[in-house]
């Protein structure tokens, strides 16, 4: 299991900083060319752990999908990982909030960063800050409300999108559709 980026101690969001526990780089499979970016660390989970979605009950559900699409080993913290997963912004908003604009601007470097260093086939943008994102960076243009996209692939020139409900407030059948929709997705990434 590798982490790209070595903890910094980067200031650059003053509301952050006070309220972070951490910092939390992305974590996974560098060379699987799969990635996951949810939103930012939970207070509950990654502020803690130290692991993006991990610790908190949005980290169990996306293990939970991890296993079931084959790109986790198993539940524990010990599972080798077939994907890497990371967040938009790097440190948890106060109450857990939605980070503003200038925060996730702010944070963009590191995630580009590691995207940069990944080359990304397959990302998996989970909730509306990180589709936002993704979509800019790679479709030029924002894909909509998540609810509207949520399993449908969306391909640009390199990458192909496959946007997810945040687990927090995902419903059976979404998952479902999720699944249905990324496991070709997958077995197309690994034909030789
Ligand atoms: S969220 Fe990102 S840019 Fe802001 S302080 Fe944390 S690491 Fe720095």
């Amino acid at each position: 299991m590798v982490t790209l980026l070595h903890q910094q101690n980067c200031r650059s969001c003053p509301a952050l900083v006070a309220s972070r526990r951490r910092i939390v780089h992305g974590y996974g499979d560098t060379a699987s060319g799969i990635v996951f970016i949810g939103e930012a660390p939970g207070r509950h989970g990654a502020d803690q752990t130290g692991i993006p979605f991990w610790g908190d009950r949005s980290g169990r559900m996306l293990r939970r999908i991890l296993v079931q699409v084959g790109l986790a080993s198993d539940e524990t913290a010990g599972a080798t990982l077939r994907c890497f997963i990371t967040n938009v912004v790097r440190c948890c908003p106060p109450g857990n909030r939605t980070p503003t604009p200038a925060e996730v601007r702010a944070c963009r470097t590191w995630l580009w960063m590691e995207l940069d260093m990944i080359k990304p086939r397959l990302i998996i943008p989970v909730g509306r800050i990180a589709l936002q994102e993704v979509g800019m960076r790679y479709l030029k243009h924002d894909p909509g409300a998540i609810r509207s996209v949520h399993a449908t692939v969306l391909r640009s020139r390199h990458v192909t999108i496959l946007p997810l409900i945040h687990p927090a407030r995902i419903s059976r059948a979404d998952v479902q559709a999720f699944i249905t929709a990324v496991q070709p997705l997958i077995d197309e990434r690994n034909e030789p």
